[in-house]
Parts: C-alpha cells; sequence; structure tokens
C-alpha cells in the first residue's frame, strides 16, 4: 500500500543505551525499526520512559546511537558524519520541542531567535531579506510582522509554539520532528497547533514524526502510527488500521482508556486495564518486556523477544500471539 511512495528515513534495528553506572546499562532504545515516507506523518506514542523521545533525539543525532543504522535520503546517518555533513543535516531535518517556555531563550528578540537557523546557514543574502523572511514566516504560523521586535515573556503558550515552529521552517526543512509539541499547551490551543502543523505539511510538503504520549492526540494527524513499550516497538500501522483493528495487547488497553462520545458504544467497550507500574528499562523482563502487564502472557513470553514483523500488509507487530511460526508450531 504506501510501499510504493518513497522512503525519506529508514531506521533499522536502532539502539540507544546509557551508561548509568559501572555495571548499570539503560536500554532506552532498543532495537527499534521503522521507515517515514515522504510527505506523511508518522506519530510515535507510548509512556513517558517508553523511549520515544530518545528516538527522535537519535535520528536528529543530538544523542549518538549505540547501534543500528539511520537512512535519510538515501544516506546512512547513523555513523561518523563530518561537520558539514552534520550542519547540512541540521539544516535538512529540525525539531519542534515539548516546552515552549524552555525552548526559547528568553534574552533574544523573536526575529533573532526565528532567524538563528538562517544566519547559521547563510540562507539571507542581506539584512532586509534576513527581515522579510521572518515576517514571512511569522505570517505563515499565524503571527505578524509586529511580534518580530518582541520577548518571548510577551507571548502566550500557544504563540510561543507557533513561534517554535517558525522557528524550525526558517531554514527550509524536509524533516521535522514534534516532540509532544502540544502536551504543555491548553486544551483549547492544541487543536489550533495541529491544525497549523496540518496546514504546513499540505503546504510545504514536509514529512513529520509526532511524538506524543497519548494515542488521542496523533490520530488526527497521523497517516500511520507507531506504538513504543519499554523502549522497543510494540505496533505500527495506519492511523484507521491501528484504532479500528489493534493486534499488540499494549495498544488495546491505550485505546481502551480513550473515552468514547456515544455512551451506548461506551457502555459496552471492552476495557483492558494495566497491572502495575511500567518496569526499569535498566532492568526489562525477558522476551516480551510488556509480558509483566500483559493479560494473555504465556510461557513463551518470558522466553522468546517477540519479533518485529508484518503480521499484515502494511501492520507491523511484536507480539507472539500473532506470530504464524510460533503458532504453528504451538508454543
Ligand atoms: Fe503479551 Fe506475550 Fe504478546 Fe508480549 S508476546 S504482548 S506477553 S502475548
Amino acid at each position: 500500500m504506501t510501499d510504493s511512495r518513497e522512503k525519506l528515513l529508514q531506521v533499522k534495528n536502532l539502539k540507544k543505551y546509557f551508561n548509568i553506572s559501572r555495571k548499570e546499562i539503560l536500554k532506552a532504545v532498543d532495537e527499534v525499526s521503522f521507515d517515514i515516507y515522504k510527505g506523511e506523518t508518522l506519530g510515535l506514542v507510548g509512556e513517558s520512559g517508553c523511549g520515544k523521545s530518545t528516538t527522535g533525539r537519535t535520528i536528529l543525532r543530538l544523542y549518538e546511537p549505540t547501534d543500528g543504522e539511520v537512512i535519510f535520503d538515501g544516506e546512512d546517518i547513523a555513523g561518523k558524519l563530518s561537520t558539514k555533513a552534520k550542519k547540512n543535516l541540521s539544516r535538512r531535518m529540525q525539531m519542534i520541542f515539548q516546552d515552549p517556555y524552555a525552548s526559547l531563550n528568553p534574552r533574544m528578540m523573536v526575529k533573532d531567535i526565528i532567524a538563528e537557523g538562517i544566519d547559521i546557514h547563510h540562507l539571507a543574502k542581506s539584512p532586509k531579506e534576513r527581515i522579510d523572511r521572518v515576517y514571512e514566516l511569522l505570517e505563515t504560523v499565524g503571527l505578524n510582522r509586529e511580534h518580530a521586535n518582541r520577548y518571548p515573556h510577551e507571548f502566550s503558550g500557544g504563540q510561543r509554539q507557533r513561534i517554535g515552529i517558525a522557528r524550525a521552517l526558517a531554514v527550509d526543512p524536509d524533516f521535522i520532528i514534534a516532540d509532544e509539541p502540544i502536551s504543555a499547551l491548553d486544551v483549547s490551543i492544541q487543536a489550533q497547533v495541529v491544525n497549523l502543523l496540518q496546514e504546513l505539511q499540505e503546504k510545504q510538503g514536509l514529512t513529520f514524526l509526532f511524538i506524543a504520549h497519548d494515542l488521542s492526540m496523533v490520530k488526527h494527524i497521523s497517516d500511520r502510527v507507531g506504538v513504543m513499550y519499554l523502549g522497543n516497538m510494540a505496533e505500527l500501522a495506519t492511523s484507521d488500521e491501528l484504532y479500528e483493528h489493534p493486534l499488540h495487547p499494549y495498544t488495546k488497553s491505550l485505546l481502551s482508556a480513550i473515552p468514547v462520545a456515544d455512551p451506548e458504544v461506551e457502555r459496552s467497550r471492552e476495557r483492558i486495564i494495566l497491572e502495575g507500574d511500567v518496569p526499569s528499562p535498566i532492568d526489562p523482563p525477558s522476551g516480551c518486556r510488556f509480558r509483566t502487564r500483559c493479560p494473555f502472557a504465556m510461557d513463551i513470553c518470558a522466553k522468546v523477544r517477540p519479533k518485529w514483523h508484518e503480521a499484515e500488509e502494511g501492520h507491523w507487530v511484536a507480539c507472539h500471539l500473532h506470530d504464524e511460526e510460533i503458532k504453528a508450531n504451538n508454543v
């Protein structure tokens, strides 16, 4: 289905481990694989600490990958990169941060915050071209040119996130990682920012990785959605497929926690309530990392890590319940 489209990003068996002490290693991202097609939005969801933000930051090389491949537009960018290649990459890949309060320098005027990337990459030939570009970006994100000479504290949370978006757009990127870009905003503002991102994507053909902690947030903006649990991918499918036919017990539990407006449907829905907390990624459970909370766990789940495989066309999952080989062997 989506396979005929061109892949902008391929993440293959990506690992990011952090040494906590001489003996302890935190396996924040452990063999994560997925592709992102040109012009699509891939949503990445999971509880806090599941590794979704670390995955985003490792793709952007804000963290050095421990192992695995990250292929961006045909080039492996996970290995050693020259300063020139890193700079080029920092123009083509941008990030929108979760906290619009913390991500803007309070001592800089908005025009200089937005123009930072323009200056670094020498994208304006004159001061006039620079400020005209800033005005254009402010208008693109729903602000106006009078805002250019103000400081971040003079804006509301939603406006600050718009400034963050303008800053990301300033270098004309191909790919944007939006790391929980609406979580810190009032609910009334969240939809405005999501709509803005959607509009920008349609107009400018951008490709997005949209990271969020709950499924309801990513549903409308994402073409496909990936679900992470404790450093692993649990499931990935188109948004409609994932919401209508989830395969992984963890995805089912996340979906069953989203309230449905229709009281009839709400009453008859199957609820999967998870027991216990997310285990520590320093000492994750053997086999399937979800097994300590999974209501369907079997013996094999403690022994064998489930394979990340395409169970149905375009629908990826890591769960023994959907592994034909395991089922055929009646394990
Ligand atoms: Fe549950 Fe086993 Fe599937 Fe893991 S592999 S989600 S423990 S059934």
